[in-house]
């Protein structure tokens, strides 16, 4: 049987604004906000605001109105980072890789000879998300 939407996911309290996070960009169809578990130093996400659990159930026009914005920030990523690349990821369901059920990107800028942390590491300091938000919200106004 296909899995459900689930309301009472973590990135859709966020999306309500029922729990706080590092916001880096919002517009009518997405918000971006940095990952509490970075696997590495910028790691930012993009989240549809429409419920979706993946890529799977998706609507395809979200998608299209989603990958201007995916290139957006992979580009003010790797400014704001001094990054040497961008690696984009997306997991679906939990045999994908998949976590937190409410449709999200990826990016994470990549460093020559640094390997990715691994998923869901730890939490980093707060202080480090805030300024990491800080620092893209500038490169994407830039
Ligand atoms: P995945 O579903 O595996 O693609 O990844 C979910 C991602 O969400 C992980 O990289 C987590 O570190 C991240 N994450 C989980 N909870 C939060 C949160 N409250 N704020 C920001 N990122 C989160």
């Amino acid at each position: 049987m296909k899995a459900a939407y689930e309301n009472d996911n973590i990135f859709a309290k966020i999306l309500r604004g029922d729990i706080p996070c590092h916001k880096v960009y919002e517009d009518d169809d997405a918000i971006a906000f940095m990952d509490v578990m970075p696997q590495s130093e910028g790691h930012v996400l993009v989240v549809p605001k429409a419920a979706s659990r993946n890529l799977l159930d998706a609507d395809p026009g979200i998608l299209a109105t989603i990958a201007p914005l995916l290139q957006k920030l992979a580009i003010a990523a790797k400014s704001a980072f001094g990054a040497d690349g961008i690696s984009l990821m997306q997991f679906n369901e939990g045999a994908g890789g998949q976590t937190v059920f409410h449709l999200h990107f990826h990016i994470i800028p990549r460093y020559d000879g640094v390997p990715l942390q691994a998923h869901g590491r730890g939490m980093e300091d707060p202080d480090v998300l805030s300024a990491n938000a800080e620092k893209l919200r500038a490169a994407l106004a830039a």
